[in-house]
Order: structure tokens, then sequence, then C-alpha cells
């Protein structure tokens, strides 16, 4: 399984924040979303391809977890990139649940696979997400934009992970236009709870996320969602391996 980094920080969005964690940091993700916040992790890498560019390692859920067993802290959250998409998640986290560790697995929601977690942190990818159509190489910029489009939305893997585990749904939230679209995207599903959804502004830095929570806050009142700011950037500004 491709792993880019192992580190410890606290959790800085959603049900669980302020939790120390160790976070494992899956290589490749199958989207390329306009705002990703790790776009270093997003390279996808054949199982068997030699470590070329010094990117990643290639560890087995032994390796993986012998390394967390150094950090000391009970939460392990596996993000990317796109964890779901590594077959080897599953043996992963049956190994991490025999040594007791409490699990959040962040994804797109565009996998399905039966894992064990905690806590299924799911981020659907509304249509704010997809790339721009740039001028420069265009025929290569179109197809990224539709081969994103293609396959942000996966509805049937969603409602399967919100039946299946402990959830939260957080949205990325850009312009107030999102809004509407969360609702209709919202009603499509069964069995949402209000307060299991996170809406978090589209921000690096302090400044935009406050003036975009002047109109988000009142939406989440208004439905009982919960606004989720991004605390590691209040905390530790726009870093890595925060
Ligand atoms: S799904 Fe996550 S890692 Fe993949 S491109 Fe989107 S934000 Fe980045």
């Amino acid at each position: 399984m491709w792993i880019l980094e192992i580190y410890q920080s606290k959790q800085g969005e959603g049900l669980w924040t302020g939790k120390y964690s160790i976070f494992v940091r899956t290589l490749g993700c199958a989207l390329r979303c306009r705002y990703c916040d790790s776009p270093y992790a997003q390279q996808n890498r054949t199982e068997n391809e030699n470590d070329n560019e010094g990117i990643g390692a290639n560890l087995s859920a032994e390796e993986i977890v012998g390394r967390i067993l150094l950090l000391e802290l009970p939460h392990v959250v596996i993000t990317g990139g796109e964890p779901m998409q590594a077959p080897e998640i599953v043996e992963l986290t049956r190994l991490l649940k025999d040594f007791d560790y409490q699990i959040t697995i962040e994804t797109a929601g565009i996998f399905d696979a039966p894992v064990l977690c905690d806590l299924m942190s799911i981020s659907p990818k509304l249509s704010n997400s997809t790339p721009l159509k740039t001028t420069k190489s265009k025929s290569q910029s179109t197809s990224t934009s539709l081969n994103h489009e293609q396959n942000r939305f996966k509805p049937e893997v969603i409602q399967n992970l919100m039946f299946r585990y402990n959830y939260q749904l957080k949205f990325v939230v850009d312009t107030p236009n999102d809004l509407d679209e969360i609702e209709k995207y919202l009603n499509l599903f069964q069995g949402v709870v209000p307060e299991r959804v996170f809406l978090m502004p589209q921000a690096v830095d302090v400044n935009t996320m406050t003036e975009k929570a002047l109109w988000i806050v009142p939406f989440c009142e208004r439905h009982g969602y919960q606004y989720c700011p991004r605390m590691q950037i209040i905390w530790y500004g726009n870093k890595r391996r925060t």
C-alpha cells in the first residue's frame, strides 16, 4: 500500500476536532479536485512500481502498523489521497483493530470496501470541486475535468457507507450557490442526521474563512447542520503535516 507520510497532529475538522491523532496519508487519488488541500498525495502508483521518484513508500499493513505503534497515540486517521481505493486498507484496519486503535477514515465516498472504522468521514465532492478547464494543453485539461466529473459522485457508495458506519458528511463550501446544491444533494439520501452534516469553508487563510462563515453559519443554524472551521489553519497556518 502506497503511503506518503505518517505523522502526529490534532484532528482539525469535524466531529472529533481537537483529538490528538496519528495521520496515515495514502498516495493516489482518482479525482482532481480544484481546491485539493493535498495535491502532493494525488499521484497514483502501481503496486509493484519502484519508487524512482522518491515519493512515498510501498508498505505492508504490518510495516504501517509498526510505524504507528512508535507514535503512542490511540487514534489513527487514515487519509489521502483517497485511502478507500487501496485494497490493502481492509487488512490495515483489521490489524489496527487487533491493537485496539480507534480509526477514522477520510474519504470522498467513491469507493466501498469492508473496512473496520469508528468514524467514516465522507467528504462528498460537489460541482465546485471540478477542475477548471485551462487554455494550456486544452485537451488534457478537458479530459481531467471530464474524468473528475464522471467519477466524483457515487450515490450508492455514499448511501451504503452511511448505513454501515458511524459517519459524518463534510462538504467544502465555496460560494453561496453551493448551499442550494447541498440541500438537493442531501435529499437524495435516506436517514441523513442533520448534526452529522458539516459545512466547511473553502479557504486556506483565516480571513477568508471568517468572511465565508458570515453566510455559512446562519444556513447551518437554519438546517441543524454544523459549521466546520478548518481548525488546523487557525492552529498552524496552511502547512503540510498538520
Ligand atoms: S478527493 Fe481529496 S485527495 Fe483527491 S483530489 Fe479531491 S481533495 Fe484531493
